[in-house]
C-alpha cells in the first residue's frame, strides 16, 4: 500500500508545448479538416491522438501534403528544405517551432558561417536533431551524449564549436562539455547551455524527489527526449524509475515494498494523466507537491498565425471572435492554457 505520493513542481507542459498546442488548436478551429502537421506537434501520444480525432493528419514528408492544404510545422523545429517545401505546397504555413530551438538554429548558422566545425550533442533520429543538423550538414557532427567525442574528427582544433539538443540530461551534457573543453582549449559554445529552462527545471525537481521516495514514475511518451532524460536522471540519483504513458502502464511489481512514490511528467504530457496516476496509486496520506522553482515563461503564438487571425478578424469585423474562436482570442492568449485548448477540441 502506497503511503504518500510526492508530485514534482514544475512538471509537464513547458512554454513551447503550450504555444504549439494552442497554435494547432487555432488551426483546427480556423480550417476545415484535414489540417496537416509536419511531424508530431509535440511528442505525446495522448495529445497527438486528440488532434487526430479532430482531423489533423501528421506527416513525416511534405510530399504527403496535398497542394493548397493548411500546414503546421512542429515545435521541434524543421529543416530549411522542409520549410521551403511547405511554403511551396501549402496555402497557409504556420511554424510552431519553440523559440528556444530557433535560438540553437541561429547559433548553428552563425558558427557555420564563421567556419567552425560543430559538435552537436543530441539523439540520432530525433525530430529536433534532424531539423538542427540540416542547418549546416557539412559542418556538423552528431554525438550521442553517452558516446563522448571519440568519433569526432576535427579539421582545425582552434575552430570547434559545441552545441546541444535542448532536452538532454544535464549531467550527460556536462560530461561532454568537460571532455570537449579538455580536448579543444579554444572551444566555442553558447554562453548558457542550449539545454532549455524546462529541461533543467524538471530535472532539478526529479533530483529533489530522489532523496524522498523509493520509486519515481515519469509520465510521458517513449519518443519524448526530455521524458527519457527525467528517467535517466532519477536512476542516476539512485532511485528506481519508470516511464509510463498513463496510469494503465503501472506494473504492480514496481510497487512492492514501496511506501513513497515520486511523480513527474515530461514537458509534453498533459496534467490529467498525472492526476490519473495519483488516483490509481490511491496514497493513504494523499499527495503533496515538491516545488523547486516557479516558471513564468510564456511564448506568444507564431507571428504568421497572429497575422492570419488578425486579418480574418478585420475581414469579419469582429464577428469571428464571437463565433467560437473566442475561447482563445489573441489578446487573452497568455491566460488561455493548452489544457483549455485540448478540452475545447475534445468537446467541439
Ligand atoms: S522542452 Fe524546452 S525547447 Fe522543447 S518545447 Fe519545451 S521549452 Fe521549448
Amino acid at each position: 500500500m502506497i503511503e504518500r505520493v510526492i508530485v514534482a513542481e514544475p512538471r509537464g507542459f513547458c512554454a513551447g508545448v503550450e504555444m504549439a498546442i494552442k497554435a494547432l488548436t487555432w488551426m483546427v478551429r480556423l480550417f476545415e479538416p484535414p489540417v496537416y502537421c509536419f511531424h508530431q506537434i509535440v511528442h505525446n501520444e495522448w495529445v497527438v491522438k486528440a488532434f487526430e480525432r479532430v482531423g489533423v493528419v501528421f506527416v513525416d514528408d511534405m510530399s504527403q501534403v496535398p497542394k493548397g492544404a493548411p500546414v503546421m510545422l512542429s515545435a521541434h523545429g524543421s529543416a530549411p528544405e522542409v520549410i521551403a517545401a511547405a511554403r511551396d505546397r501549402a496555402a497557409v504555413v504556420i511554424d510552431a517551432v519553440c523559440p528556444l530551438v530557433t535560438k540553437v538554429h541561429h547559433e548553428v548558422k552563425r558558427m557555420a558561417a564563421n567556419g567552425f566545425d560543430i559538435i552537436y550533442v543530441g539523439h540520432r533520429g530525433h525530430d529536433e536533431a534532424i531539423g538542427t543538423l540540416a542547418e549546416a550538414p557539412s559542418q556538423m557532427t552528431l554525438i550521442e551524449p553517452e558516446d563522448g567525442l571519440e568519433l569526432f574528427a576535427d579539421r582545425a582544433p582552434e575552430k570547434v564549436a559545441l552545441l546541444a539538443q535542448t532536452t538532454l540530461g544535464v549531467y550527460e551534457w556536462r560530461q561532454v562539455l568537460e571532455e570537449a573543453q579538455e580536448r579543444f582549449p579554444d572551444l566555442v559554445t553558447s554562453r548558457k547551455s542550449d539545454l532549455c529552462y524546462a529541461t533543467t527545471n524538471r530535472q532539478e525537481a526529479v533530483q529533489a524527489l530522489a532523496s524522498k521516495c523509493q520509486l519515481i514514475l515519469v509520465v510521458g511518451s517513449e519518443n519524448s527526449s526530455n521524458t527519457q532524460a527525467l528517467v535517466r536522471v532519477a536512476r542516476e540519483n539512485g532511485v528506481s524509475a519508470h516511464r509510463i504513458d498513463s496510469a494503465a502502464d503501472i506494473d504492480e511489481s514496481w510497487l512492492e515494498g514501496v511506501d513513497v512514490v515520486g511523480l513527474t511528467a515530461g514537458a509534453s504530457a498533459p496534467d490529467h494523466l498525472v492526476t490519473d496516476v495519483v488516483d490509481r496509486l490511491a496514497p493513504v496520506h494523499g499527495f503533496e507537491l515538491l516545488t523547486v522553482t516557479d516558471e513564468e515563461e510564456y511564448f506568444p503564438l507564431p507571428p504568421q498565425l497572429r497575422s492570419f487571425v488578425i486579418t480574418l478578424q478585420k475581414l469579419v469585423e469582429g464577428g469571428f471572435a464571437a463565433r467560437g474562436a473566442g475561447e482563445g482570442p489573441l489578446e487573452r492568449d497568455r491566460e488561455w492554457t493548452a489544457t483549455e485548448a485540448l478540452s475545447l477540441i475534445a468537446s467541439p
